[in-house]
């Protein structure tokens, strides 16, 4: 490996150590020593950042696009260091790594041509009234303003698109929030890179020191500490529902309490309409097993129930998804807790009334080999717990009855990333009575692809009710996720001098 990491944090592009440090543990080849963030170091990193915004909050769309555009130049050029990093550090292989850089870059790049555009600036204006009757108007422009300091948490499974440069810090950049990143244990080295560039960018772009903090974790005080921070406006975060709601319940229990995005957990279940099943099942049970495998499950939207009907079509669907999961080689995953999480998981599901084992490996140490398991939607209906996330590659078919029963298992799904419909035209007027129930579940709805792959464009979606995100009018991942990092601001009769460029 031809980067040897430093280890250290990045407060304001300052190099600090701590007195203690914890060793990583790379899936592949040598661990290092990081040092363990402090709470003096976030309070030293969150004033930094407050000083910046004085500065950086009021730059121009042009000069932030031209920031986030160096960024993402600095990011490719340390492309090999990071790809070599983050394998070792996570375990995925180097082809997930190199499309995952494109998209973190392509994402930074998407969010300065957004800002050059403008519209996320949703002005407004009402002109002055002076006379109107009973009462004149006043002159009333609006416009949406930076919030100030934002803190990110890294996530576990996404190394580079959902870390420190990833799609939380473009949005609070581009928005004109400085950023502190809380990196996340799985790949402190890959974030030491990554912070690398950044420094760079900011050099380069001249831009306030304290726009940009990494402290390395390894203790949780500094997340809370982070969190509870009197000047942190708002928190990105992606990670599991535990450590989302302790999170989420720290910001709401501030003296000022302060917006958690937190995108938690998912079971992104696909319904399966009859004809779509009889015509062509094989293909649909091929297309979610590779699905379900990718990444070896460690994906937000990874498709964990399929609901369809029972009959001779339902157990051709689950015979053939079986042989497809069987034939998935062992994968490692991104961290030991992360193994035994599913491992439990896996657990739950197979001693849940009701369930029958359809696929069992043997899945040990940080591998992840697939598990199926079968249910009717009266057993699912009855066990709260079916409807749990398991973040592995671990599927359960649920059969139903009638597409009625298939409706019931919608209307009690939680809150999720994305809900799925496999259709045919014939299995439209069926399908009618879904879309007003999925709409209230889920961020995204599909129909006839499967979740994982998730477009970074205006349009996209990545959120939803409780428990997929804290904030279901919210996005993490496209333009709109901007809007989390804004807040609109009314100037009432304010002279045209006083106004900020943008409004003029
Ligand atoms: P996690 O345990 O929620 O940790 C995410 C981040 O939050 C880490 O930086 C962690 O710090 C911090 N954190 C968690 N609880 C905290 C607390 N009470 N106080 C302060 N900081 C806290 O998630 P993970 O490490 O990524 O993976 C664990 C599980 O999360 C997985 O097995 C999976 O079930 C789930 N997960 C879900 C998704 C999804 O998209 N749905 C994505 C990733 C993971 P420390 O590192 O110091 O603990």
């Amino acid at each position: 490996m031809s980067f040897i990491p430093h280890g250290k944090h990045s407060i304001a592009g300052q190099l600090i150590s701590s007195e203690n440090t914890f060793t990583s543990s790379p899936a592949s080849g040598e661990a290092y020593n990081f040092s363990v963030g402090t709470v003096d170091q976030i309070n030293k990193a969150v004033e930094a950042a407050e000083n910046a915004f004085l500065e950086y909050g009021y730059t121009s769309r042009e000069t932030r696009a031209a920031f986030l555009n160096a960024i993402a130049d600095e990011i490719e050029a340390r492309g090999d260091d990071i790809t070599k990093m983050g394998c070792a550090e996570t375990g995925l292989p180097e082809g997930r790594l190199v499309g995952e850089r494109g998209r973190t870059c392509s994402q930074l790049r998407l969010f300065a041509e957004h800002l050059l555009q403008g519209e996320y600036l949703d002005k407004r204006h009402d002109k002055a009234l002076p006379e109107r009757q009973p009462l004149p108007r006043p002159d009333l422009r609006l416009m949406q303003r930076p919030i100030g300091p934002v803190a990110v948490f890294g996530a576990s499974n996404f190394p580079l698109a959902f870390s420190t440069a990833g799609g939380d810090t473009a949005a609070a950049l581009a928005a004109g929030c400085p950023v502190i990143v809380k990196g996340h244990g799985a790949h402190p080295g890959t974030a030491e890179i990554v912070t690398d560039a950044i420094n760079q960018a900011v050099k380069k772009c001249a831009m306030p020191a304290g726009v940009f903090s990494l402290i390395q974790g390894g203790n949780r005080e500094v997340g809370s500490a982070l969190v509870k921070h009197p000047l942190i406006k708002a928190v990105g975060f992606t990670g599991s529902l535990q450590g989302g709601r302790a999170l989420f319940d720290l910001c709401a229990a501030r003296p000022e309490p302060i917006p958690f995005f937190g995108e938690l957990g998912s079971v992104n279940p696909m319904f399966l309409f009859p004809n779509a099943v009889s015509q062509r099942g094989e293909a649909l049970a091929k297309g979610w097993a590779t699905s379900l495998s990718m990444g070896a499950g460690q994906f937000c939207t990874n498709p964990g129930i399929a609901i369809l009907l029972a009959g001779s079509f339902g157990d051709k669907f689950l015979s053939v998804a079986s042989q497809s999961l069987a034939s998935v080689p062992a994968q490692t995953m991104l961290t030991m807790g992360i193994a035994d999480a599913y491992r439990a998981g896996q657990k739950r599901i197979a001693d849940t009334t009701g369930v029958r084992e359809v696929l069992s490996t043997s899945c040990y140490m940080r591998d992840a080999t697939p598990y199926l398991y079968a249910t009717t939607a009266k057993d699912w209906l009855n066990n709260e717990t079916l409807a749990e996330e398991v973040f592995g590659p671990l599927g359960v078919v649920v059969f139903a009855e009638s597409v009625d029963e298939m409706l019931e298992v919608a209307k009690h799904l939680d809150g999720q990333l994305t809900c799925t419909l496999h259709i045919d035209d014939a299995d439209i007027s069926d399908a009618k009575s879904f879309l007003p129930v999925l709409e209230r579940k889920a961020g995204r709805i599909l129909a006839n692809s499967f979740p994982t792959g998730v477009e970074v464009c205006d349009s996209m979606v990545h959120g939803g009710p409780y428990p997929a995100s804290t904030n279901f009018g919210a996005t993490s991942v496209g333009t709109m996720s901007i809007r989390r990092f804004l807040r609109p601001v009314c100037y009432q009769d304010i002279p045209s001098s006083l106004l900020p460029e943008d409004l003029i």
